[in-house]
């Protein structure tokens, strides 16, 4: 048998592959479903050290970050996209396709982001609804601090879309602390079961947003 050595999909351990042996009841219906689903819930908003609830969508990690730009963009906002990287780069697309201008804060594909440069950059342009940020840009394995990037953008009064899907328990995330208004990760790297699940944490501002939106998604 050969090895995947990808950031993932990876392989499926064996006990994970012996839990989804399990039978199947109806989701829908279940009230035993509806019980471990809010239980694992509740379990990964405390693993990420955060108050903010989780939703656990059934799609891949593509899903739970196109399901956050369409949900806090509406047509005209202007968000900041901060590109050092290959999925830096995708949230422009995510902005775009919902009526929002991506303005990018482009730096080098191989390095992190520095933090005194991009305050700079803020001080003379903050006039920004949120901003996307990607945790570990994993074509280069570059990994951004969040955990200072985000407080400074909130400093601003600027919402953050973190993606962490290949960060996301491979690294720590202390999403409180870090002031993290969404933050998305996926089932299938770090976690290292299959992929077609999407974690997604969600702050009262970040709900506040959607609540107040003048025109429906
Ligand atoms: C893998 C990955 C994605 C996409 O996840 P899918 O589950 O393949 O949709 C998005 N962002 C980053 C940083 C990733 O590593």
């Amino acid at each position: 048998m050969y090895k995947i050595m990808t950031p993932g999909p990876v392989q499926v351990p064996e006990n994970v592959r012996l839990a989804r042996s399990r039978s199947t009841t109806n989701a829908d219906l279940d009230p035993v479903f509806f019980d471990e689903y809010k239980e694992l819930c509740e379990l990964i908003s405390n693993l990420l050290y955060t108050k903010n609830e989780t939703l656990i969508l059934s799609g891949e990690g593509i899903l739970g970050l196109e399901a956050a730009c369409a949900t806090m963009t509406e047509p005209g906002d202007r968000v900041l996209v901060l590109d050092n990287g290959i999925y830096g780069s995708g949230f422009a697309d995510f902005v775009t396709m919902y009526g929002g201008n991506p303005v990018l804060y482009t730096s080098d594909y191989h390095k992190e982001i520095n933090v005194e440069e991009l305050a700079e950059y803020l001080q003379k342009d903050h006039d920004f609804k949120y901003a996307a940020v990607v945790h570990c840009d994993t074509p280069s394995g570059v990994l951004n601090d969040v955990h200072r990037i985000c407080p400074l953008l909130k400093s601003y009064g600027i919402l953050s879309i973190v993606d962490s899907v290949s960060g996301m328990f491979g690294h720590e995330l202390d999403v409180d602390k870090g002031k993290m208004d969404i933050v998305c990760g996926g089932s299938q790297k770090a976690v290292s079961v299959p992929p077609g699940l999407t974690f997604v944490t969600i702050s009262e501002d970040a709900k506040k947003v959607m609540e107040n939106r003048s025109v429906p998604v």
